[in-house]
């Protein structure tokens, strides 16, 4: 009996043993298992968290460096207002200089003078008003940088961590997908070549794997019950015809609890 053609699929003529048809299955399985291991490679949680770790490390860089500057400014301005109440200071040290040394005389010119003290006093106490207001700012500022780099050393060790988790995670994947890879490569040199090449082809098109057992008149690909007529078209092919599946594409196996 020639098989049918299926699908988009063109198909080799293949026949095999039954026990060849029965290591497809322990193919299939490692195929599963290695599509599994993929999988769990692909979407390790520990990525997912690294990305979020790696979003607030770049949140937290931003902000030291607006601290940064913050405190830079604040610095530029603090220098300024001192220097500005120096100058006031050392004009008001020469005033009183020039009243003490009783340089001045004239009346008009000392009362001037006095006045000149008394407003520059003001203007002193105004400037150093202004220092303090710097120096609280400042230390709000220096507050939200130290906050800002307590954050970085947290975060880079939560990353530092986690990264090791995620590469432990790795390592046990990398070693089982060896063995399953190990353990394929030994079952692929007792399969006939022809019949692991519609095997693949299959498995490449459908995705997953490409033969499945038929187990109590189902499909252990797609899950689907076979029909009457199939499962007797089934019975009538020969043990070393290999079967597919119409619905799904795939090898079916025959196996002792078929319900054939
Ligand atoms: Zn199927």
């Amino acid at each position: 009996m020639r098989q049918r053609p299926l699908g988009r699929l063109t198909l080799a003529f293949v026949k095999a043993s039954p026990e060849a048809q029965l290591r497809l299955l322990e193919l299939a399985d490692l195929d599963t298992e290695l599509g599994r291991l993929d999988h769990r490679r692909r979407t390790l949680p520990e990525n997912a968290e690294l990305a979020q770790l790696s979003e607030r490390a770049a949140k937290v860089r931003d902000a030291i460096t607006i601290a940064d500057t913050n405190l830079a400014d604040l610095d530029r301005e603090l220098d300024r207002a001192e220097k500005d109440v120096d100058q006031v200071r050392v004009r008001i040290e020469r005033d009183n200089q020039r009243l003490d040394a009783g340089q001045v005389s004239n009346a008009r010119e000392l009362e001037s003078l006095q006045n000149e003290v008394a407003s520059l006093r003001r203007r002193q106490g105004d400037l150093e008003e202004v220092v303090l207001e710097l120096m609280e700012r400042r230390e709000s500022a220096q507050a939200l940088r130290d906050g800002a780099g307590a954050e970085a050393e947290t975060v880079g060790a939560d990353e530092t961590a986690l990264a090791a988790r995620r590469d432990a995670a790795l390592a046990e994947i990398e070693e089982q997908a060896a063995k399953a890879t190990a353990a394929r490569a030994a079952i692929v040199s007792d399969v006939p070549a022809d019949l692991l090449t519609l095997y693949d082809k299959i498995r490449s098109s459908v995705g997953g794997v490409g033969a499945a057992p038929l187990r109590r008149g189902q499909c252990g690909g797609c899950r689907e019950m076979l029909s009457t007529a199939e499962l007797n078209e089934i019975r009538r092919a020969a043990p070393d015809e290999v079967v597919r599946h119409e619905e799904c594409r795939r090898i079916l196996v025959r196996t002792p609890d078929s319900g054939l």
